[in-house]
């Protein structure tokens, strides 16, 4: 069990299933989104997601597509303005920002991602996989713990 929530306290949610490990984007979009180095960002299934507060709250910023398909997808509380998830019952995954997290998720960071965007003033080489453009589909950290059933 997960639970999460925004920086008011308005928007919280539960994860109720496997959680994927930690990826970090450095990419410009998810520095400028996050306000920092790079944005940490675990995956679980939308199934085992749900509001347990707010969800009237959740308000979406998009980008279009830059490099490839998707576009950005920004969702936000419409309050204190914190990064919150997104849910999409028919995506496969759903994407959540592993700060907004409370507790211990129960996994580590397992890859960094948009290296080339990293910022010069952190040094974040920490032994962990780095994709300097992004990272191929099959190789997203998500694959190996929520791309079983069907
Ligand atoms: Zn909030
Ligand atoms: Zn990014």
């Amino acid at each position: 069990m997960l639970e999460g929530s925004c920086l008011c306290g308005d928007v919280a949610w539960r994860v109720d299933g496997p959680v994927s490990p930690v990826e970090s984007c450095h990419c410009s979009r998810c520095r400028k989104s996050s306000g920092s180095a790079f944005l940490p960002m675990l995956a679980v299934k939308p199934r085992d997601f749900r509001f347990l507060r707010g969800e009237d709250r959740v308000q979406v910023f998009r980008l279009p597509v830059l490099r490839r398909p998707p576009g950005y997808t920004r969702p936000f509380c419409s309050r204190c303005g914190s990064p919150v998830p997104l849910l999409d019952p028919a995506a496969p995954i759903l994407e959540i920002p592993a700060g907004t997290i409370d507790g211990d998720p129960g996994v580590e960071t397992k890859q960094h991602i948009f290296t080339d965007q990293s910022v010069p003033w952190h040094d974040c080489r920490d032994g962990l996989p780095r994709y300097p453009v992004g990272v191929p589909e099959a190789e997203r950290a998500w694959r190996a713990v929520l791309d079983d059933d069907a």
